[in-house]
């Protein structure tokens, strides 16, 4: 959960965040995150301090620590010692201070996110597919398509890619960690990826995304726009 009402270092911090694997809920105001925490336990929240809407960042520490014990990075311009103190003591987990680097950020969220037990980077989403890496499991609109340890993990490596194409051979790798298993092992489990996510998405319409076979490499994951493929 990211809440920062300045959208320029929203969307910065989202972007880095989603290619580093995370599922990026914003809010621009405290009120409607405290509303929207409810919705879905978040895995950690990113809280800007100097908030619109009446409830800043403290308000809404307060509001979290009362209803769950979720990570809290606290990102604020605010840098005075005693701002820090009291972010501290009100449950706040860290702290760091606008201006900020973004990779740091990034290496404070993935400390956190392991000493609360959920790992960065084991939840993908793409579209109506959600892949969590971690249960090992993938579900459209929440139904669940039944794939095997072995193929939630080849999907999540495509996903991961971001439309880049992937050789078998680095398939094989990040997928198998192994080179003895013959590559056209990778083309059976594909072809098994693609036929249970199209029955899993059933009949409401086309597909909107498919794993391509790119001729003389590899495998890539794309969503399909609304308007049909992209050329
Ligand atoms: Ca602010």
């Amino acid at each position: 959960m990211l809440v920062e009402d300045d959208p320029s270092i929203a969307e910065v911090l989202a972007l880095h965040l989603q290619a580093a694997g995370c599922e990026v809920q914003p809010y621009a105001g405290g009120r409607a995150a405290l509303d929207g925490a409810g919705g879905g336990w978040p895995d950690l929240v990113i809280l800007d301090l100097g908030l619109p809407d009446g409830l800043d960042g403290m308000g809404v520490l307060r509001g979290l620590r009362r209803r769950q014990d979720v990570p809290v990075l606290i990102l604020t311009a605010r840098a005075e010692p005693r701002d820090r103190v009291r972010g501290l003591e009100a449950g706040a987990d860290d702290y760091v201070c606008k201006p900020f680097d973004t990779e740091e950020v990034l290496a404070r969220v993935r400390a956190l996110l392991r000493r609360s037990g959920h790992p960065a980077g084991e939840c993908l989403t793409a579209g109506e597919l959600r892949i969590d890496r971690a249960r090992y499991a993938v579900t459209i609109r929440g139904r669940d398509a039944a794939l095997s340890p072995r193929e939630v993990d080849l999907l999540f490596v495509l996903v991961q890619a971001q439309t880049r194409a992937l050789t078998r051979g680095q398939l094989l790798d990040r997928v198998w960690g192994e080179a003895e298993v013959d590559p056209r092992v990778v083309d059976a489990y594909v072809t098994r990826v693609r036929r249970k996510l199209t029955e899993a998405w059933g009949d409401r319409g086309a597909v909107p995304w498919e794993i391509v076979t790119v001729w003389g490499v590899g495998y890539r994951f794309r969503l399909r726009g609304p308007e049909g493929p992209p050329p």
